[in-house]
């Protein structure tokens, strides 16, 4: 891959982005496009140009994609539109009085606005043995490329966590022949985003592909056999053994130079409607901004997508080139495992209801969410026709009827 990126970034810049991923890439291009003329630098703690983070645990890691088509726009791109990459570098303190950030080197930078969209890191196991070698995440794509390295000599897989990201990665590795164990501390996998009848599909299916799936099960420690993992010891003492653990249990905001800063905060960093945060001259976008959202009650969360990465970057561009739109998105999501392609649409959370369209067992069904009699959510499985037409009824809050809803005779669309 080529890095001819610049080295050298001035001292100041009018939009100063911390984070090159999703969010940080996203503000940078909006910027361009509508025609902001100022100076806009990325400084990014990895050391490559920003790159797509869905295919970590999908294309990237089965080996269909290359690192070079999961790159969000070519090199060329960002030097033609005047954006200085500097990649490598960690930015440590936030000065929000001088306007000017400390990156780990030493160096300092100024700015005129600062975008914070430094995502967040992977959560580590609170065990011993979470540092062995063969212990792996799924956050950047030296760990994937780390984790690979490995997989000629593995046959036996744990996968802590039945989240998204540890059950896509539980899929791949199904398919390439390794023999996965799946260890969910919940009665259900997917507990955290979906309901029951979505997370009782996912985990039939896993079986199905044999994935030995284990649900209320706590996990004690990593088992070490001389520096490196060789299995996962349960709670009731029981021990998976395996070469390769991958730890699937969520991530947490890279918030801490701004909060020392005195940005607000409790889960991340605390944005308004235009996601800025609490400092002056100061946006927060992405994983790591708490943003209170009208899907969830007014409730202050994190959404952690590159639709919300997109479009909070876009109402930060916006905003920064004097056209200010608040940030009232309709979260959509995506997940692939085997040949099933899982689209989302709006917030299930705390759903009272959750109406089964059409019959799982063809193993194209969609699941819609409502509270209080109102459509809040739709999760629809190789059901793109249900997505499509289903997002205007969360937009809508349709009170359409518990029949109507779930009679695939009737399409979405006409309610
Ligand atoms: C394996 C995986 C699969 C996913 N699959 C999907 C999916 O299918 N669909 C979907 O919608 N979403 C998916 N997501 C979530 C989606 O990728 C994230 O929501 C999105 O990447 C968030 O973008 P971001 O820019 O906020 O943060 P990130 O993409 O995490 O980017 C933050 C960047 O900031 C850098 N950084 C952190 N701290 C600092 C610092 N102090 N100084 C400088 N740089 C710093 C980080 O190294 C990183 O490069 C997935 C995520 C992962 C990890």
């Amino acid at each position: 891959m080529a890095t001819d990126v610049p080295k050298e970034l001035a001292d100041h810049y009018d939009v100063l982005i911390v984070g090159g991923g999703h969010a940080g890439a996203q503000v940078a291009i909006a910027l361009r496009q509508r025609n902001f003329e100022g100076t806009v630098a990325i400084v990014t703690e990895e050391l490559e140009p920003p790159y797509e983070r869905p295919p970590l645990s999908k294309e990237y890691l089965s080996g269909d994609k290359d690192f070079d088509r999961i790159l969000i726009r070519p090199l060329d791109f960002w030097r033609d539109r005047t954006i200085d990459l500097g990649l490598g570098r960690r930015v440590n303190e936030v000065n929000a009085k001088a306007h000017r950030v400390t990156v780990a080197d030493g160096t300092t930078l100024g700015y005129g606005q600062l975008v914070w969209a430094a995502g967040g890191h992977a959560r580590r196991m609170p065990c011993s043995g979470h540092n062995l070698a063969g212990v792996h995440s799924i956050r950047s794509h030296k760990d994937v490329d780390r984790l690979q390295s490995e997989l000629a000599t593995t046959t036996k897989v744990g996968v802590i966590g039945g989240g998204y990201i540890g059950l896509e990665a539980a899929a791949v590795l199904t398919k390439l022949g390794k023999h996965v164990t799946v260890l969910e501390a919940l009665d259900r996998v997917l507990a955290r985003v979906a309901g029951e009848p979505l997370s009782r599909f996912y985990e039939a299916e896993h079986r199905a592909h044999g994935v030995d799936l284990r649900l209320n099960t706590a996990v004690a420690c990593i088992e070490d056999r001389d520096g490196r993992a060789c299995g996962v010891r349960l709670a009731d003492g029981e021990v998976i053994a395996c070469e390769m653990v991958i730890v699937g249990i969520g991530m947490i905001p890279s918030v801490a130079a701004l909060r020392d800063a005195g940005a607000a905060g409790d889960s991340g960093v605390d944005v308004d409607e235009h996601c800025r945060t609490t400092l002056p001259d100061v946006f927060a976008i992405g994983d790591c901004a708490a943003h209170e959202n009208a899907l969830a009650g007014g409730a202050r969360i994190r959404l952690e997508s590159v639709q919300n990465a997109n479009d909070m970057a876009n109402a930060v561009a916006q905003t920064i080139t004097g056209l200010p739109q608040s940030y009232h998105a309709i979260p959509w999501f995506w997940s692939n495992q085997y040949d099933l392609r899982l689209q989302t649409v709006g917030l299930s959370l705390n759903h009272d209801e959750a109406l089964v369209r059409g019959d799982p067992g063809t193993r194209s069904f969609s699941v819609i969410y409502r509270r209080a009699g109102r459509v809040i959510a739709l999760d629809c499985v190789n059901s793109t026709k249900d997505y499509v037409q289903g997002r205007r009824l969360v937009v809508e809050g349709s009170k359409a009827s518990s029949e109507a809803l779930r009679d695939t005779a009737i399409i979405l669309k006409e309610l």
